[in-house]
């Protein structure tokens, strides 16, 4: 049996997204910025993308635009939002958490290199920003604040609405990287009184390399992908019409089933994580426990370097992850969990279980069956 559980990763296809997109390629090849038939056919499929992605976030279709995938939509949004600002004054502050993917903590280094300053908020034992925190950091000065609405490590969910609140105070704009928490959880831009909000469809059972970024009517900021007059002027270039169509299938699936799977993979979730906790001793969940995400825990396991307890299990056929999929095959400590203030080794010996479409309760069992010999095993040599 081949079980996967790394759905923060990225995420299987659904067979409707799959026949989207090759449909997409087969029958609609032509350029949605073309006036005749062929043009017009790609154009009307990026436009019920449009309002699929926009109702699953309780926005409208013209504020969202297309990237290529949550990285992008990072990118855009806080380099578009610093040169708005750069042109407007002299604001010169952006404001960061210190567990935010690293799309959003490199994008805040380019800032500082071009003359920027910036400040990464702490985060408490459980992975939580205080809005406390972010309004002791904000300056007159401060321009931007992006904190993500869920972790992909741990998957902690943050209060969103009152950061965004303290931001606006002090007239800053505030941008979440809600990539994790859409379609897992009931997200919407209202609620959480967002400006900017980046989503990816990789994430959602969609295809990789398409996404969008959310911009709140009146939020300023500079299209950084010059071009042609794409996305309305703010993002050039053709558009990625089968992964979009792709991206509005799974959108309209994640909104039609998000109560009914999210019960259904919490108590997967659920049952695994209390599974390892019974039957593996010196494990301990990472992360608060009621403020996140269904399909998430993160694990550490006394005794043993995570990577070594990922490989064995992918051995045993259970696919699983030391944490952000853009640091595995390095051995750097997360930097979610040092900033948590763990101790050093359980920076390191912690698994994330992610689940998803197609997670059953004979994979969780048989997780649970093998598990404890595979630490037991790991554990022996590590003594030795
Ligand atoms: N933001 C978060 C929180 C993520 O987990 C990821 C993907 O791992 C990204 C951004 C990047 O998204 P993409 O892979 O679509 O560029």
């Amino acid at each position: 049996m081949r079980a996967y559980f790394d759905h923060n990763a990225t995420t299987p296809p659904a067979p409707d997204v799959i026949e989207a997109v090759v449909g997409a390629l087969r029958d609609d090849f032509g350029n949605p910025s073309s006036v005749h038939h062929f043009g017009q056919r790609a154009k009307a499929l990026l436009d019920d993308a449009r309002t699929a992605a926009a109702e699953l976030i309780g926005a409208e279709p013209g504020d969202i635009v297309f990237t290529s995938g949550g990285t992008e939509a990072d990118n855009m949004a806080l380099r578009g939002a610093a040169e708005a600002a750069e042109a407007a004054g002299s604001r010169r502050h952006v404001i960061a958490s210190a567990i935010e993917h690293e799309a959003v903590l490199n994008t805040v280094k380019a800032l500082v290199r071009r003359g920027w300053t910036s400040t990464l908020l702490p985060v408490d034992a459980s992975g939580i920003v205080a809005p406390g925190a972010l309004a002791a950091a904000m300056t007159p000065q401060t321009a931007i604040v992006s904190v993500m609405h869920a972790n992909n490590e741990i998957g902690t969910i943050q209060p969103i609405a009152d950061l965004a609140a303290i931001a606006h105070e002090h007239g800053a704009l505030f941008h979440t990287d809600a990539v994790q928490s859409v379609a897992k959880v009931p997200v919407d831009v209202r609620a959480l009184g967002v400006d900017l909000l980046s989503l990816s469809a990789h994430k959602f059972n969609g295809p990789k390399g398409a996404g969008a970024l959310w911009i709140r009517r009146g939020a300023r900021i500079v299209s950084t992908m010059t071009g042609g007059k794409h996305e309305r002027n703010r993002r050039g270039g053709t558009e990625n019409v089968p992964g979009i169509a792709g991206l509005g299938v799974a959108a309209r699936l994640a909104r039609a089933k998000l109560p009914a799977e999210s019960t259904r993979i919490a108590a997967l979730r659920d049952r695994l994580e209390q599974g390892v906790l019974a039957r593996v001793t010196g494990t301990a969940v990472n992360g608060d426990l009621a403020a996140r995400v269904p399909n998430t825990t993160n694990i550490s396991f006394d005794g043993i370097e995570a990577e070594s307890l990922l490989i064995a299990l992918d051995l045993e056929g259970f696919a699983v992850s030391t944490g952000s999929a853009c640091s595995s095959g390095t051995l750097e400590p997360s930097h979610v969990l040092r900033a948590m203030g763990l101790p050093t080794h359980r920076t390191q010996n912690s698994i994330r279980f992610s689940l998803g479409l197609g997670n059953t309760d004979q994979q969780v069992d048989a997780l649970l069956e093998r598990l404890p010999a595979v630490v037991s095993k790991l554990r022996t040599l590590v003594r030795r």
